[in-house]
């Protein structure tokens, strides 16, 4: 993997710049579990943060070279505080299999943390407030290849929501999120493909291109920009315990 993160903030001659400094793989990983407490203590999302039992950040290989985004946490994720770990899950972990991946290969995570009660869908509000978690775990896991599953991952992550899965499953394209520019491969979200076996094979198909994708050279990486000063402005930071899920990282 590379090794050259683009990190916070430095002094510069007076002015802010972001610089590009090297990370070793324990300092991203020390700081994703800083951003996973934040994540824990989150109230963004009041009705969310009333109903969940835990929030789910994410699991796996913080130094994935594969990163996949699904839609939000289930009643089974929520109970456990690992994502996809339902019937959808173990249907992931099927097709990871057979491309050779286990779930310590990737990293897995969701476009919200918290489960929406009765499984309704993620509110536009709701996305909003918990997008500065993934894309703060993107810019620190800096995967080769990002694996949005299904529409709402898939609209969010290329900001454009006129434009289905239907459409754009299976055509990987290159995407500059934040200061990160990552290959970008929609795919049918597993839970849709659980009931519809002809979405399943085209799934299947799409799934087992992931290692050529993964064989390619890496997108080139924009260059830093200054810095607007509102990037200082942490969020706001409650205590938090430890949470269980930090030993799968
Ligand atoms: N479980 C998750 O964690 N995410 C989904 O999108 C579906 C099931």
């Amino acid at each position: 993997m590379c090794g050259v993160r683009t990190s916070p903030l430095s002094e510069c001659a007076g002015a802010r710049f972001t610089v590009r400094v090297v990370l070793s793989v324990d300092e991203r990983r020390l700081q994703l579990k800083e951003v996973w407490r934040q994540a824990c203590a989150c109230r963004r999302c009041p009705q969310l943060a009333a109903s969940r039992t835990t929030v789910v950040f994410g699991s796996g290989n913080a130094d994935a070279d594969l990163m996949l985004v699904g839609e939000a946490p289930g009643a089974n994720e929520d109970k456990q505080g690992v994502p996809f770990v339902g019937q959808a899950g173990r249907l992931l972990d099927t097709l990871l299999g057979e491309i050779g991946l286990t779930r310590g290969d990737v990293f897995v995570t969701n476009v919200l943390r918290c489960r929406p009660p009765g499984n309704r869908d993620p509110l536009p509000q709701e996305i909003e407030s918990c997008q500065a978690y993934l894309f703060r775990s993107l810019e620190l896991i800096a995967p080769r290849l990002l694996c949005t599953l299904g529409n709402f991952a898939t609209k969010l992550l290329r900001a454009d929501p006129a434009t289905g899965i239907t459409r754009l499953h299976g055509r990987e394209e290159i995407r500059t999120l934040g200061p990160r520019t990552v290959r970008l491969y929609p795919l049918y979200h597993p839970a849709a493909a659980l009931y519809t076996p002809s979405m399943l094979e085209i799934l299947r198909e799409d799934f087992h291109r992931i290692p050529a994708l993964l064989a390619l050279e890496p997108p080139p990486q924009p260059e830093p920009v200054p810095a607007e000063p509102e990037a200082e402005a942490e969020a706001e930071v409650m205590p938090a315990p430890e949470p269980a899920q930090l030993g799968l990282f």
